[in-house]
């Protein structure tokens, strides 16, 4: 049912399964199962990977695709006007064709585990956004700020929009809370003090507040030379590499498909090959080969884990005291796919010498006590320093 490319399978009570395989244990457990035949039968999926010594590792929920039940649906209908040709509102009141006439609706924003039904996105003289996230607080929606902001915008230039995911209180009213920020350039607070006035029960979890908190950090636009975004960025990209790993070792068989292209970006150009990538931080110390421009450095401060919440990485980095002893950096293109397995070694792709290692899962602890994770690390002996 699980795994089939497992080695070993341990079926417990509970729909909890664990799994024998490269060397590790990966504790999956189903919940809300019944019976499985596909990944569309499962609801929510979690995965405890265990160390060497059978320690818990890490935890990760997966939610799949649940195909759409009425009986899931909220019973009735609700949406709020948030301002002048805005609505939030809930799954059922972007199907209630109805609805949708009377209030003049021609814009639908859906974020949601699945789209709208055919019987909606086929009504005539109407468009739709569709993005697919889950309400989860690892989920990345801020990568979608800056479009779901046009949507919106367009929207409520020609006709009404309605933004809506299955409540109507958290991802939606992320987005809303995000569009009135940028139109108004207010802070998180103040915005999404005028959505909870039309619409009380809106809550956004604690990780799409803190993406919220980035954008205003940010000047209400995505700035991909902010370091806090760079880390962000990182750090979403990490986590998906690691769900689509496990996920494809343990509930589907198959081929990892690489970083999606959401987060692709996060890969770094070669400075060997893309010269405006500004000065070279360092080299192959064996064959001089120019490895690492000045900016795909990650950096930390000593003893401290950088984490993209910390609005101190959008300050300037002068300002800060920084750790001289390890070096990080972003995933860089010569270095390969690396999402075919969460750590490896990196070797100089010309001299071929060992340079260090990378972990998607684990991180690497620097000698000065911080934990960087993902962590792509170089031991500084085999680089040279040009900066
Ligand atoms: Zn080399
Ligand atoms: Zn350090």
């Amino acid at each position: 049912m699980i795994g089939k490319g497992r080695k070993r399978q341990e079926t417990l009570e509970g729909g909890v399964a664990l799994l024998y395989k490269n060397e590790r244990v990966l504790k999956v457990e189903e919940i809300d199962v019944g019976e499985c035949t596909s990944s569309e039968d499962v609801l929510a999926v979690r995965v405890e990977c265990m160390d060497g010594r059978g320690r818990p590792d890490s935890r990760l929920w997966y939610p799949t695709l649940k195909k759409m039940d009425d009986n899931l649906l909220p019973d009735t209908a609700n949406l709020d006007m948030i301002e002048e040709g805005l609505y939030l509102g809930n799954l059922t009141a972007a199907i209630d064709t109805k609805l949708l006439g009377s209030l003049r609706v021609s814009h639908i924003l859906t974020v949601e585990s699945n789209p709208l039904p055919t019987s909606i996105t086929s009504l005539p003289g109407m468009s739709f956004m569709y993005i697919k996230v889950d309400d989860m607080y690892h989920e990345d929606l801020l990568s979608y700020f800056e479009d779901a902001f046009s949507f919106i915008k367009d929207g409520q230039e020609k006709g009404n929009v309605l933004v809506h995911c299955y409540f109507g209180m958290s991802r939606s009213a992320t987005l809303v809370t995000c569009f009135l920020m940028k139109k108004y350039k207010l802070c998180v607070a103040e915005a999404l003090q005028r959505v909870k006035l039309k619409r009380h029960c809106v809550g956004p979890n604690s990780g799409f507040l803190a993406q919220l908190a980035t954008y205003e950090v940010m000047g209400w636009t995505l700035d991909s030379s902010n370091v806090q975004y760079g880390l962000y960025k990182l750090q979403a990209a990490a986590r998906s590499v690691m769900i689509g790993y496990v996920f494809i070792n343990t509930v589907y068989s198959g081929e990892t498909q690489g970083l999606d292209s959401k987060h692709q970006s996060v890969v770094h150009p070669n400075p060997n090959i893309d010269a405006d990538q500004g000065p070279v931080a360092y080299k192959c110390r064996s064959c001089r080969l120019s490895l690492i421009s000045l900016h795909s450095l990650v950096f930390h401060c000593p003893g401290e884990t950088p984490l993209w919440t910390d609005p101190k990485w959008s300050g300037r980095l002068a300002k800060l005291t920084l750790c001289d002893k390890g070096i990080f950096t972003f995933p860089i293109t010569w270095m390969g796919d690396l999402t075919e397995s969460m750590q490896g070694k990196l070797h100089c792709p010309k001299c071929h010498a060992k340079l260090g290692s990378f972990s998607w899962h684990e991180g690497h602890r620097c000698s000065c006590e911080a934990r960087i994770t993902p962590a792509f690390y170089f031991i500084p002996s085999k680089l040279d320093k040009c900066f």
